[in-house]
Formats: structure tokens, C-alpha cells, sequence
């Protein structure tokens, strides 16, 4: 199948590609053409105080190659460039082969806290003779995990001590098949935190799910033949050595490292609305792991092998992404996110998701280092000016033509050259 020159067709033609390809049915491509996405009934009973529907452009990645498999990605953000970005550092990488991802555990973190313990060496080998009981506990708060091959699996413990509290932290590690498991972990954490408060001689503080997810950790991986990355293969090796000297000052700087790790988020944060997962919880993990050797870093490493002429790159990070739950059955514009990408279970959907990341991380760092961010961004910033200042669809491209060459790209500008057209 060919996506050539996709982004020159019509959104109509574009949702008719996909069909044709076989990525979506008719009803879902209907709904997409007569924008049938939410309906508003539905949505007052998914949240409180609901007023309307709010709404978010909905993008198609044609291709991003993960595991020797091809999918086309769909993408929510309001942000100009994301999209094109991730398209073109895909196709990059699809020349070398794609990105290749792997799930190094799935399983779900929480934790009951404790405090004013009355003897922590007791308290602490109590909870290690109990173990076992304590999982029984645990699986026996959610059942229905057990038969779907899930459940909890591991308890541990930590003393964490700040401003002259000493705290028991007990963890709880949980299979959650295709869940994110919030509420299977908050159910089976709040089953524990009466008899953990009697089996320590402690008070419990409180019992919840943890986002630093460190047992459901993804890492996507590419190996990049570096004439593809220019025309012109000094200049292609020069562009390699600078994303490797880049991805390093990432894990030297905060400064640098948040809007490096921000720039993979572009990507993931926009499969992740369109999946209907949490993206909250998402960027809560990817920060938390950022700083996990106590120092906030860039999430991505990049290394030129100079010998051979290869560019690699990878990206580790928890992603306890879900393929039920949530909103995910109940929103008709994530069932048709879902349907593009060949329903994928959680573990694929992650590598996916992770893949994309790195796609993001590549196309932001290939810009930086070589023309600068701004050139690309603004050639596309500059269509939301022209909206901006009020000028029809079929001004747009004339408007922001006229902008893209004006000393300066801004609003003002914007106005002044829609009273000329
Ligand atoms: P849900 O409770 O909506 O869905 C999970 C449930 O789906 C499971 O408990 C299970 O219930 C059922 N299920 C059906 N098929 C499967 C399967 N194959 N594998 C696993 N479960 C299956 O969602 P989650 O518990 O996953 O929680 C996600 C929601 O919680 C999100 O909306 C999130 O925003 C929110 N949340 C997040 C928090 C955080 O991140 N800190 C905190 C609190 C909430 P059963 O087996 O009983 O049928």
C-alpha cells in the first residue's frame, strides 16, 4: 500500500485510503467523514458538570514500521508539526528497517503507606511471614483477574524517612493483563490496608496505585543507516554526531532534558488521547523515570557508530497503556483509533506507542541540530495565524503563503495581509 503524497489529498481521500486499505470499515469511515465522533449524552455520563463537546484535530501518521510490522498511527494534538514531524522521521527510519520494541515486564505498582509504627523490625518481618496471605488478600479483593491470567504477584517493602517521619511502605506488584489496573490495584490496596494497619501496629496513611510504573517498562529501539538522514552523506554524519552529542547534553541539562523529553511526549501524549488512555498518568511515569537516578534526564540515547555509518537509537520507558477500560469502549472516535491500528492488545499498542516516541525524539533533534526547529514550525504555524486573523478555509493557503514570507510571522501581520487578500 502507498501513502505517497498523502498529505496533499483531501481529508476526504485520505479516510478513503485507509479504507481501501483495508484499516477501516465503512460505518467507522462514515462517522470520520461526518465528524460522528461523541455522542453528547454519552459524555455528560462520563464526567461531572458536563456542559458540551470539546474538540481536538484528529491526524493519521501513514506509516511507522514497528517489529516488522507497518501500522498507521492516529494522532490527537492541536499542536502544528507534531504530525508531519513523526511521519517523516518514521519513513527515515523505515528505510533502515523500523524500530524494533520489546516489553520488559507488565505489571502494575501500589502502595500502602504507613506511619507511627510501633516497631519497625517487627512490623517489617511480620509483613515477610505474610507474604503469601497477603497476596491471597490481595487477588481476592478482584477475582476476575485471576480467570483473565492476571493478579498480583509480588509484595515488598521500603522504609522512606522525610522531615523526622519514618514511613513503611509496602508495595504491591499486579498482573493486569490488557487494564491499566487503577481500579484493580486501588481495590486490592484498599483489601490489605486495614490488615497490613494490625499486622504492623501501625497507621495506615493511605493505599492508591502508583504512576511511577517501573514494572511495566518499553523499550523501542533503531538502528539508522546515516546516508538516509541527507542527501549529502558528510552533512548526513554530521547530523548523526550532533544527535549523539545532543542526547547527551539532554542527560546533562534539567533545562535541555524537559523540553527534549516534552518533545517525545508530542508524540506519545497524541496516540495516547486518541486510544483513549490516560495520558495524565503517562507523563506522570515518563517524568517520574526521568529522574529515577535522582537527577531529571533526557529519556533517549543516541550513538554514532562512526565505523559503520549507523545512527542508534532508544528509548526506555514505562508506558502501562490499556486495551480495555477507561474510556476506551465508550468513545466512538478511540473505538476507530483502535480499528486503524488493528486492534492491538496492550503490550503491542505499547510498542507502538514507544516506537512513535522515539520517531518524535529523532525528528525533533534531526531539526535542532541542523536547520533549527523554527523553519518547519513556523511553514506550519503559520495556517493557524491565518485562521487566527480570520480568514476562511479557502484563504488559508493564500494567506499563510503570503506570511511565510514576511519579515515578521505574526498576528498583526496575519490581519494586514487578509485586508489585502
Ligand atoms: P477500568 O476499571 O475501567 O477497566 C478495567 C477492568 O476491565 C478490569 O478491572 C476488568 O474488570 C475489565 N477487563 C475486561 N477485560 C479485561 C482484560 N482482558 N484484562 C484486564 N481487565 C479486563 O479501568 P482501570 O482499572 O484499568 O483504570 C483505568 C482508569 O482509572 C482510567 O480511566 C484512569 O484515568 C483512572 N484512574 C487513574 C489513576 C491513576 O493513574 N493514578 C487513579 C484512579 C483512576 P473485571 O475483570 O472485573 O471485568
Amino acid at each position: 500500500m502507498t501513502f505517497s503524497g498523502f498529505y496533499k489529498k483531501t481529508r476526504e481521500e485520505r479516510i478513503t485510503i485507509l479504507k481501501e486499505a483495508g484499516l477501516l470499515s465503512q460505518e467507522s469511515a462514515s462517522s470520520l467523514i461526518n465528524k460522528e465522533l461523541l455522542n453528547v449524552d454519552i459524555a455528560g455520563q462520563m464526567v461531572e458538570n458536563h456542559l458540551s463537546l470539546f474538540a481536538l484535530p484528529y491526524s493519521i501518521l501513514p506509516q511507522i514500521m514497528v517489529n516488522n510490522k507497518t501500522y498507521s498511527v492516529p494522532m490527537v494534538t492541536e499542536e502544528p508539526s507534531v504530525v508531519a514531524a513523526a511521519s517523516n522521521a518514521s519513513k527515515i527510519v523505515m528505510q533502515s528497517g523500523g524500530f524494533t520494541s520489546q516489553i520488559l515486564k507488565r505489571e502494575m505498582i501500589g502502595q500502602v503507606a504507613l506511619y507511627d509504627v510501633e516497631d519497625m523490625e517487627l512490623a517489617t518481618k511480620s509483613i515477610d511471614l505474610k507474604k503469601d496471605y497477603l497476596l491471597q488478600v490481595a487477588n481476592a479483593a478482584h477475582p476476575s483477574i485471576l480467570k483473565r491470567g492476571g493478579g498480583a504477584r509480588e509484595i515488598s517493602w521500603e522504609i522512606k524517612s522525610e522531615s523526622g517521619l519514618d514511613f513503611l511502605v509496602v508495595y504491591l506488584s499486579v498482573d493486569v493483563q490488557e487494564a491499566m489496573g487503577a481500579n484493580i490495584l486501588n481495590n486490592m490496596l484498599e483489601a490489605l490496608k486495614a490488615i497490613l494497619e494490625e499486622l504492623t501496629s501501625a497507621t495506615a496513611l493511605m493505599a492508591i496505585l502508583s504512576n511511577h510504573a517501573t514494572n511495566s517498562l518499553v523499550r523501542a529501539s533503531c538502528k539508522i543507516e546515516v546516508g538516509t538522514l541527507d542527501t549529502d552523506l558528510e552533512q548526513a554524519r554530521k547530523i548523526a554526531r550532533k544527535i549523539e552529542v545532543a542526547s547527551i547534553f539532554a542527560k546533562a541539562d534539567i533545562y535541555r532534558a524537559a523540553t527534549h523529553n516534552k518533545g517525545i511526549f508530542n508524540g506519545i501524549d497524541a496516540i495516547l488521547i486518541a486510544s483513549g488512555n490516560d495520558w495524565r498518568a503517562i507523563e506522570a511515569a515518563g517524568h517520574s523515570y526521568a529522574a529515577k537516578d535522582g537527577k531529571y534526564k533526557g529519556l533517549s540515547t543516541w550513538i554514532y557508530d562512526k565505523e559503520n555509518d549507523i545512527l542508534h537509537g532508544e528509548l526506555t520507558l514505562p508506558m502501562p497503556v490499556a486495551s480495555v477500560g477507561g474510556s476506551i469502549g465508550l468513545n466512538p472516535s478511540v473505538k476507530i483509533c483502535h480499528e486503524i491500528l488493528g486492534k492491538p492488545k496492550a503490550k503491542e499498542l505499547a510498542a507502538i506507542i514507544t516506537s512513535l516516541g522515539l520517531a518524535q525524539n529523532l525528528a525533533a533533534l534531526k531539526a535542532l541540530v541542523s536547520k533549527g526547529i523554527q523553519a518547519g514550525h513556523m511553514k506550519l504555524q503559520a495556517k493557524s495565524l491565518a485562521l487566527l486573523a480570520g480568514a476562511k478555509t479557502d484563504q488559508v493557503e493564500e494567506v499563510a503563503d503570503k506570511l511565510r514570507q514576511a519579515k515578521h510571522m505574526n498576528l498583526e501581520t496575519a490581519q494586514k495581509i487578509l485586508i489585502e487578500v
